[in-house]
Parts: structure tokens; sequence; C-alpha cells
């Protein structure tokens, strides 16, 4: 299966535009929702993360993510640790997933794309972009939170340019160029990867 990869920083719209392409019948893997539920479900995953922050950060099989961040908040070890856990999963869970799609090709969603090193096993890679003052005002619409909020998780995610030098296809989708249409184009050409 050809495995195509999306990226975008937050507000960028990806997530959008992954909504049309699943529109267009492509399978779309949401890395983030998928990470979330293997953190609860997956056995080995939640037995390391228990081995790693303890028992405690379970409540009732439920993740306790308010606790797990304020461990990990500036904390970079222990972060790299967790990780180190949940991207393989993530990994063997896509490309086990990947195996019993339909179609030409599926889509990868995953806004740490490139920091996560998921970029590796996809066919080609793309980039939504938006200028960084639109991503802001649809992130502080969409989350309703403050631009200082925003720009904090921002700040967390490679530079813009490094995620657009760094793929194979870019997106722009900036309210003015016709995003659709280049969604189309997209679609053709990993149609016939
Ligand atoms: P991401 O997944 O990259 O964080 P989303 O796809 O959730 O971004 O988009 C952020 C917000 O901006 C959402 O509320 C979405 O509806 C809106 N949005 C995305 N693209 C556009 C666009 N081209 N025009 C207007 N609003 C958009």
């Amino acid at each position: 299966m050809i495995k195509i990869g999306i990226t975008g920083g937050i507000g960028s719209g990806k997530s959008t535009v992954c909504r049309v392409f699943s529109l267009l019948g492509v399978a779309v893997y949401d890395s983030d929702s998928q990470a979330r539920r293997l953190m609860e479900s997956d056995r080995e995953v939640v037995r390391r993360i228990e081995t790693l922050f303890g028992e405690g950060v379970y409540r009732d099989g439920m993740l306790d993510r308010k606790a797990l961040s304020g461990k990990i908040f500036g904390d970079s070890s222990l972060r790299e640790k967790l990780n180190a856990i949940v991207h393989p999963a993530v990994e063997a869970d896509f490309l086990r997933w990947a195996e019993r799609q339909q179609g030409p090709y599926v889509l990868e969603e995953a806004a740490i794309l490139f920091e996560s090193g998921a970029w590796r096993r996809m066919d080609a890679v793309v980039t939504v972009t938006a200028p960084e003052a639109v991503r802001i005002r649809r992130a502080c619409l969409r989350d309703r939170c403050d631009e200082a909020a925003v720009r904090a998780r921002m700040a967390a995610q490679i530079d813009e340019r490094e995620r657009i030098a760094r793929a194979d296809y870019v997106i722009r989708n900036d309210g003015r160029e016709p995003v659709i249409a280049r969604i189309l184009e997209l679609h053709e050409i990993f149609s016939r990867l």
C-alpha cells in the first residue's frame, strides 16, 4: 500500500484537508487520536507507561492526561522516554491498519510527522501551510484560547520553513489559493504512484 504522510503546524488546516481526501474515498489514519487510543488500550503500552510514571497515571483504565503532562512538563528526558513507547506503537498500528485498507493509497495525518520519525516510512510527505497570523487566528477560534497559548504550542513544534523544505508536496491553505483544486491534483498524482 502506498503511504502518504500529511503534516502541518497547528491551525494550518491539515485536519480539514484530510476530511476532503476522505470524501474522495481515501482512508486517513489520525495519529493523534490513535496514539491516545493505544495509550489506553494496548496492554504493552499501558504496562510500560505505568512502569515509567507509576500506576497512579491510570484511573479506572483511563489515562490521567493532566497528571502525565505535569510529569513531562519541563522534563525532556521523560518526554523522550514516553515518545519511545508511544511512537513505535503508533507506527506498528499504522502499518497493520494500512494493509487492511482499500484504494490506491492511504494518508497518515500527524502534527509531528517529522519530529516522530514517521516520515521515514512514507512514500511521500505533504505539508499543509498557511501564514502564521492565519494559523493563530484559526487555532484561537477553534480552541477558544488566546494567542499566547497557541504560540506556546507552536514553539514546541518544528519551524514552518523546515516543514515546507522537507515536504515533497505543499498545500497552501491560506484562504486565497484554490485548495480543493490542489487536493484533486495531488489525489491524481498519489493515485498513480
Ligand atoms: P489543524 O488540524 O492543522 O490544526 P484544522 O484543520 O483543525 O487545523 O483547522 C483549524 C481551523 O481552521 C478549523 O476550525 C477549520 O475549520 C478552519 N479552517 C481550516 N482551513 C480553512 C480555510 N481554508 N478557510 C477557513 N477556515 C479554515
